[in-house]
Parts: C-alpha cells; sequence; structure tokens
C-alpha cells in the first residue's frame, strides 16, 4: 500500500479478548453466550463474546442488566494473569515484525511498520501474516486495521471485525469516512454529539464540509482538530513502549531463616519467578543482585554481571546462591530476615532462546526453563520448587 508520508500503520485488536481466552481454555463454553466482568452486586461487564453481544450485552454495561438481558450466558470472573500471558505472546508477534509497536491495553497496540515492509512485504501481507501468527501461538483470532495513520487504522479494525482485516487507501480517505457517525471522532462523545445534531451535523462528511463559524458553537476551539479528524488527518507518531528496567522478587518472612536449605529454596523460587518474567517479555538480563536483610535490620546488597546476558532460571539462580553463599560465609548463622533477586541491565532476547554456539548445558537449562514455564502456566501463580533444588546439590 503506498502512502503519502512512508508511514504504514496498523491497528491489531483482538476480539472480545477476554471472553475468547476463555472459550479457549474451557471447551465447555464453546457456542455459549460468555460474559466476563465482576460479579457483584456493582459489577461491570469487562468483555461480552458475540453470542453475549446478540442479546445486546456490551462492555462497560452493569452486571445486574447483562444478568437481565441474557440470564442464559455463562458469567465468569476475569483471570488478569491468564489475560497478560497471553497477551505477552501476541506482543511476542509484533516484535518480529518491528520494535515501532505502541500497546493501548493488554489486547489492543498500534505498529509502525514503515521500514518492515522491505523485509516483509506490504502492510496487507504483514498484517495477514500477524494474524496467523496470534492464532497459531494463542488460538485466538484478532483484527487488524491498515492507514498511512493511527485514527484511520483504528477505526479500519473495526470494519471486518471480528477475524478480519481491512485497508484504508489513502486516495479512498473520504469515501471511508465520509458515511460515519460524528460519534466515531476521537473526542466527539455524549456532550459533544447532540451539539453537532442540533447545527444539522450528524456525520463525518457533513462536519467535513461545514462552515468552521458554525461548527465553533458545538466544538469551541476544538474546531480545527475535528476538521483534521473528518479529513482523515492525523500524525501523532507510534511510541513505543518503554521497556522495563528491572525486575525483581523479593520476601519477607514470618520467622527468619537460618537454615541453607531453606534460604535456597527460597532463592530458587524467586529465580523462577524473576526469569520466567524475562522469558516472557522475550528479555534478557546482564547484572543479577541479591538483596539480603538480617533480622537486625541490616540490608546489604551483592551484584554481578553476568558473562553473557541470561533469562535462565538455573543461570540466575547459580549466580545468586554464589551471592548468598558469600554473603553467609561472612555472617554465618545469622538469621535472614528478607530476601531478594533482582536483575538490571535488560535487553530484547533476539534469538528467543536460538542462540549460536549453545552449550550442551546451555540447552539443558533452557528445556528446564520450558518445563516451569509450561508448570506455571497450567498452575497459573503456583511454582514448584525442592526437585530442582535437589537435584543441584
Ligand atoms: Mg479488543
Amino acid at each position: 500500500m503506498p502512502n503519502s508520508d512512508g508511514r504504514a500503520i496498523l491497528h491489531v485488536d483482538m476480539d472480545a479478548f477476554y471472553a475468547s481466552v476463555e472459550e479457549f481454555d474451557d471447551p465447555t463454553l464453546a457456542g455459549q453466550a460468555v460474559i466476563v466482568g465482576g460479579l457483584g452486586n456493582r459489577g461491570v461487564v469487562s468483555t461480552a463474546n458475540y453470542e453475549a453481544r446478540r442479546f445486546g450485552v456490551h462492555s462497560a454495561m452493569p452486571m445486574a442488566r447483562a444478568r437481565r438481558l441474557c440470564p442464559g450466558a455463562r458469567f465468569l470472573r476475569p483471570r488478569p494473569a491468564r489475560y497478560r500471558e497471553v497477551s505477552a505472546s501476541v506482543f511476542s508477534v509484533f516484535r518480529e515484525f518491528t520494535p515501532l509497536f505502541e500497546g493501548l491495553s493488554l489486547d489492543e497496540a498500534f505498529l509502525d511498520i514503515g521500514q518492515s515492509i522491505r523485509l516483509f512485504g506490504p502492510p496487507d501481507v504483514i498484517a495477514e501474516e500477524i494474524r496467523r501468527r496470534i492464532r497459531s501461538r494463542t488460538g485466538l483470532t484478532a483484527s487488524v486495521g491498515v492507514a498511512h495513520n493511527k485514527f484511520l487504522a483504528k477505526l479500519a479494525s473495526d470494519v471486518r471485525k471480528p477475524d478480519g482485516m481491512f485497508v484504508v487507501e489513502p486516495g479512498r480517505v473520504r469515501e471511508f469516512l465520509d458515511p460515519m457517525p460524528v460519534e466515531r471522532l476521537w473526542g466527539i462523545g455524549k456532550c459533544t454529539a447532540p451539539k453537532l445534531r442540533q447545527i444539522g451535523v450528524l456525520t463525518v462528511g457533513q462536519l467535513r464540509r461545514s462552515e468552521p463559524a458554525l461548527l465553533q458553537q458545538a466544538l469551541g476551539n476544538r474546531v480545527q482538530h475535528f476538521l483534521r479528524l473528518a479529513r482523515g488527518e492525523d500524525d501523532r507518531p507510534v511510541q513505543p513502549d518503554r521497556p522495563d528496567k528491572s525486575i525483581s522478587n523479593e520476601q519477607t518472612f514470618e520467622v527468619s531463616l537460618t537454615s541453607r536449605d531453606a534460604l535456597l529454596a527460597e532463592l530458587l523460587g524467586q529465580a523462577e519467578n524473576v526469569a520466567g518474567r524475562l522469558r516472557t517479555r522475550q528479555l534478557l538480563a546482564r547484572t543479577l543482585t541479591v538483596k539480603i536483610r538480617d533480622d537486625r535490620f541490616r540490608t546489604v546488597t551483592r551484584s554481578k554481571s553476568m558473562v553473557a546476558p541470561s533469562n535462565s532460571t538455573l543461570t540466575l539462580y547459580r549466580l545468586a546462591r554464589a551471592l548468598l553463599m558469600r554473603w553467609r560465609g561472612e555472617h554465618s548463622a545469622t538469621p535472614v530476615r528478607l530476601l531478594g533477586i533482582g536483575v538490571t541491565g535488560l535487553e530484547g532476547d533476539e534469538g528467543a532462546g536460538h542462540l549460536a554456539g549453545d552449550s550442551a548445558d546451555d540447552n539443558a537449562a533452557r528445556r528446564v526453563d520450558r518445563v516451569f514455564d509450561s508448570i506455571n502456566r497450567r498452575y497459573a501463580g503456583g511454582v514448584v520448587h525442592g526437585k530442582t533444588l535437589k537435584r543441584e546439590k
């Protein structure tokens, strides 16, 4: 798709995201109306699947009303940890096409793929490939809008929803925008739309052709802004998410720990937690810090950089263990009140676990990581230690 200023923007939006994750995880929900949200008296609908939407249920609706409209639906409490995990898989697909992506929420992002066209093909091809990879990796469908700016891309992702793709060609912006109700313009809501209606402006096309002086009554000093939107103009850049600077995990104990085994078991759990989060976000860490507070509230930190950046549980654990044991050598039986692991110097894991020249040891550690990750996925939040600890000794 050629465009006016060399920009090609995708808006990727997962279809009925929370409800789709629930349906994927629980096949007994197939074909049923599914409503995810707060189940209490004051609960609000987070997401309704398409079956439930047929009954008029939509997000942000009070749950009490959703129950009246669609009493036969399956009502589910949200599982944010699970949605974050699926979201990480979705965003890992974006990273394969461009570093320039901006997440709007767990299930929605803008991608600037202007520089990716040379490598991966035209925007519509990239959009379809992203949809295909999301589906094969998560089992879920996404809809994509393609345009030369964010505003149009966002509107376009709705056109073929669910499970569709739509391209706004630069030469057909008017055709695309003019018939839309003015409410589709960002910033025109419940307050402004009635004022526009009063002066006979119902569609984007009518707004675009109106005299600025007339529009002033309804839009005040934002007239030029809305006229630009009505012409499909939007020059805001895609602003990539800032990467995390550090990841850490620490624990204060009700009863201070003194035994070596208890300390190491705790340390392994923390290494799993931190390394797992690095892997989920496809990051590697350069430096590891162990934080120790004794029962007299003296806090020390010990840091060491790794030979090569890593996100392996065993690599992080071994380094943390060496740092902890050195401290312990100087403070033999001092009870430990707080123990923590943090990593800094984060960078993208470009090889995503397929670096050349891996030693057999690294490959074994990676297999262990995959096992941990799959266990953690199945038992959200729960981590298995102990067995690895014994093997380590
Ligand atoms: Mg969505």
